[in-house]
């Protein structure tokens, strides 16, 4: 059986997940997801570490459990994990200047839009905190992604940069992603609840948030996301406008506005450098994201 046939029909019976795969992510059944959460935490997902049956049956998903094995062992946010930096293509959309921004198609009613929305944010001065950021950090990514990851806020790196997710941390999202096939420069649109950065990375605070999540609501609705990722309290519990603990939210399909968007939600990957046990769990979140992902897009 060649690789190919033999990878459908392993999609098929869902063994790369040890999950039932589900038809669709908006037909999902509270019970399900919750039962499947269950599953994930019982153990029943097969880790990297397990060297499961999908691992050895296609190279996609070996390059993935490297991946994720690279993930989990990633002690410093993802230093060592890397031989070298994250490759990131040229259509990554970002607000540095060595990066060309090229879809949508440049000149399109969306490609103004999305450049006009930036420009809005940039010059945003709705709330305090652009008096001491260095600058607005609007979102990087390819605009039109089928996956939006969601932070909370820009740090240090971020700042002075002017790109989501680039310190320790953002190594270690890279990681994660590129653990379920995901990179910025390719397949993925990152952006944050807030577009500048607190002073001394403090929580954003209520006004704060009011002020800002307009703009990201802006790009969600350009976007039109298939799946989107909230990583960390801050971003799943504005996502939500809920304070559930984020312990709880993981583990479940939310649904996100008027197109009912699937969203996960999972630790934010600077939670994970201070709390390295918790990556296998994180890990979980991911493939259970993947799976959501796969039922909606069956390959
Ligand atoms: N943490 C976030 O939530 N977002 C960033 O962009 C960086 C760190």
């Amino acid at each position: 059986m060649d690789s190919l046939r033999r990878n459908q029909y392993l999609q098929t019976i869902g063994v790369d997940v040890w999950v039932p795969r589900r038809p669709a992510a908006d037909a999902v059944p509270a019970a399900q997801a919750d039962s499947d959460a269950a599953a994930l935490s019982a153990g029943r997902v097969l880790t990297a570490e397990d060297g499961g049956v999908a691992a050895r049956a296609t190279r996609a998903t070996e390059a993935s459990d490297a991946a994720a094995r690279a993930m989990l062992a990633a002690e410093d946010g993802g230093a060592a994990a890397h031989a070298g930096p994250v490759p990131r293509a040229t259509t990554l959309h970002s607000t540095h200047s060595s990066v060309a921004a090229a879809s949508p198609v440049e000149g399109s009613p969306t490609a103004i839009t999305w450049e006009s929305l930036r420009s809005e944010v940039l010059a945003c001065t709705k709330c305090t905190l652009h008096a001491s950021r260095t600058q607005g950090v609007f979102g990087v990514g390819n605009r039109e992604a089928q996956w939006l990851v969601v932070g909370g806020a820009p740090g240090a790196e971020e700042d002075r940069r002017g790109e989501p997710f680039v310190g320790r941390a953002g190594h270690l999202l890279d990681a994660m992603l590129k653990a379920i096939g995901l990179s910025r420069g390719r397949n993925v649109y990152i952006a944050n609840v807030l577009k500048s950065r607190p002073p001394g990375n403090r929580d954003p605070k209520p006004e704060e948030v009011a002020a800002c999540l307009p703009y990201l609501m802006r790009q969600i609705d350009l976007l039109k996301p298939r799946v989107m990722l909230a990583v960390g309290r801050i971003a799943a519990q504005n996502l939500l406008a809920t304070d559930v603990p984020l312990g709880r939210l993981r583990g479940k399909v939310h649904h996100f506005g008027e197109l009912n968007t699937p969203l996960i939600v999972t630790y934010h990957p600077a939670y994970l450098l201070r709390t390295p046990s918790d990556k296998r769990k994180a890990w979980e979140d991911l493939k259970f994201a993947r799976s959501v992902f796969q039922g909606i897009n069956p390959t």
